[in-house]
Parts: structure tokens; C-alpha cells; sequence
């Protein structure tokens, strides 16, 4: 009896010793199903890019990075980074400060589309476009603030504004360059990452960024998708990646493949897969800290 009892405490020692030292079990589908929830709402009418709610969105993301633990770019007082127009819900931008003066970005744009005029349903609620791409920098962003490890880049997250209006926030942050655009070695751009198949992920850019495919393939060993390689190379160019492909920057692209709901105003909540967008939320973490280069 004695020996059983010392038996249980051992494995529920063990237990937690394992918990603590995986850094991304606090990222869950649960987790990721509540901000999804929250971002497509209907009360949030499509976050478009001139709308409150953008901004109101906007606000939401910032202030769910500081409370993580996360700070503003070098020399900015704000995770806000407005566009040149004022009328824009602006790009927010949240880092992870690393010793040396490379960074690794993690991107997701947070805007939909404007309400329809008329019809019984007029919101366009993009749950999965790209409501899961943004809870997945939320998420993401807890687990870096807990983080005790050094890194050898900043890793940094953006959510970009006015992505549906042309690539209007990812055009602004590389021609402002509120950091040196030679400087990114790696960018990961996730952009609707929460339905079809529910442990599949499409990857597009792996050829022209072999240390980002070699980082996610690693980080698969412990995920377990069946990511599918380079099978949709035009969506290079459909997405945030692009303005930074166009300056060289080693960038690629995670997403699923269209779907009946896509920039319907059914794209609702209850549709998504958190579970798919919960592990390729792990899996470009774990990608991205192996890029950032842990200090010994
Ligand atoms: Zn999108």
C-alpha cells in the first residue's frame, strides 16, 4: 500500500515537472475558440479596417500583449503603428526583446470585410479569416511573456490592418520600416488556419526560405500535422508575406484551403476547428523560438 502511494505521488510528480517545462500547453483550442469567439462576434462587425470596431479591435490585441509581458518596437512608446491615413485602425506590433539586433516575425492580419447593406445576415464575421490567425498571436503572445529562455532575435508579432483592402497595413509597415527590413531573418504570415481537414495546414514559401521549412518541419515532430508543402504557390501573392517576399525577406505562408464560408458572411465561429488552429499555433512558436536561437 505504502510502496503504491509513494508509486502515485512519483507520477504525479513527474507529471508536473513535464507540465511546467513544456512552454506551449497553455495554448489550447479552448484558448483559441474563446478569442475567436470574441474577434467575430457580432457586436465586433467584421473588425474592417475603417470601422470602431477595427479599432476597437486594435485595442484589444495591444492590450492583451501587455498584459503578457510583451513591449512596443525599439524607440516606440505605443504598440500602435498608424498608417498614413488617418481614417485606419492601425497595425499593432508587440516584441519579445532578443539580445542580438535580428528579428523573427510572426504576422496575422486582424481586419474583415465592411457589413453588407441589406440581407437578413449583413456581418461578415471572418471567424476563420482571420479571426484565427489573430487569436493564435494572442495565445502566442502569452506564452513569450512566461518566457525565462533568451533569445538571440526578437521575436515580434504584428497584426496588420486592412489586409482585405489590398495589403494596406503589410504595405505600410515596409515602407515605414519602424524596424530594419534586412534585419527580419524570418517571417511566418498565418491566415486563416482553422477549417478543412482537421489536422492540415497548407505551407507555401518553403523553397525560397529553407531554414523556416527546416524549423517547422522540426517543430512537426511535435505537433503531428500533415502539413502540405507548396501545392498553392499564387497564394504568395493573396496575402501579408508578400511586401516583405518583394524586399527578400525569408517568409512563408501557413493557411487552409479556401472554403464554402470564405468571405461569406457565414464565416461564423461555431464552424472553425480550434483544435487545428491551436496546433498551428504551437507549431510556429515552437518554429519561430528555434529560429530566434535560444542563448546558452
Ligand atoms: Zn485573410
Amino acid at each position: 500500500m505504502r510502496n503504491t502511494l509513494t508509486f502515485l505521488i512519483l507520477c504525479f510528480l513527474i507529471s508536473c515537472v513535464a507540465k511546467q517545462q513544456s512552454p506551449i500547453d497553455s495554448i489550447t483550442p479552448q484558448s483559441i475558440h474563446a478569442e475567436v469567439e470574441w474577434l467575430a462576434s457580432d457586436n465586433m462587425k467584421g473588425r474592417y479596417y475603417r470601422s470602431k470596431e477595427g479599432r476597437l479591435a486594435a485595442k484589444y490585441i495591444a492590450h492583451k500583449w501587455i498584459s503578457a509581458g510583451l513591449s512596443p518596437l525599439p524607440n516606440k512608446t505605443s504598440m500602435y503603428l498608424p498608417t498614413d491615413d488617418m481614417r485606419d485602425s492601425p497595425n499593432v506590433a508587440g516584441m519579445l526583446q532578443g539580445t542580438g539586433d535580428e528579428y523573427v516575425l510572426i504576422t496575422a492580419h486582424y481586419d474583415h470585410l465592411a457589413p453588407k447593406r441589406n440581407g437578413k445576415d449583413t456581418i461578415y464575421n471572418g471567424a476563420d479569416d482571420n479571426a484565427s490567425g489573430t487569436a493564435a498571436l494572442i495565445e502566442i503572445a502569452k506564452v513569450l511573456g512566461n518566457q525565462q529562455q533568451r533569445y538571440r532575435a526578437s521575436i515580434v508579432l504584428v497584426a496588420f490592418t486592412g489586409e482585405e483592402a489590398g495589403l494596406v497595413g503589410s504595405e505600410h509597415f515596409v515602407k515605414s520600416a519602424p524596424i530594419p527590413i534586412h534585419k527580419i531573418k524570418a517571417l511566418i504570415n498565418l491566415d486563416m488556419i482553422s477549417r478543412g481537414d482537421p489536422n492540415t495546414i497548407f505551407l507555401e514559401g518553403a523553397p525560397d526560405a529553407p531554414r523556416i521549412a527546416l524549423a517547422l518541419s522540426n517543430a512537426n515532430k511535435q505537433i503531428g500535422l500533415n502539413i502540405i508543402r507548396d501545392k498553392h504557390p499564387d497564394w504568395l501573392y493573396r496575402s501579408d508575406q508578400l511586401p516583405f517576399l518583394e524586399q527578400e525577406v525569408p517568409a512563408v505562408f501557413l493557411s487552409v484551403e479556401d472554403h464554402e464560408d470564405y468571405h461569406r458572411v457565414t464565416d461564423h465561429t461555431d464552424k472553425i476547428i480550434p483544435e487545428l488552429a491551436a496546433k498551428t499555433t504551437k507549431l510556429t512558436l515552437l518554429a519561430a523560438l528555434e529560429l530566434a536561437h535560444p542563448v546558452p
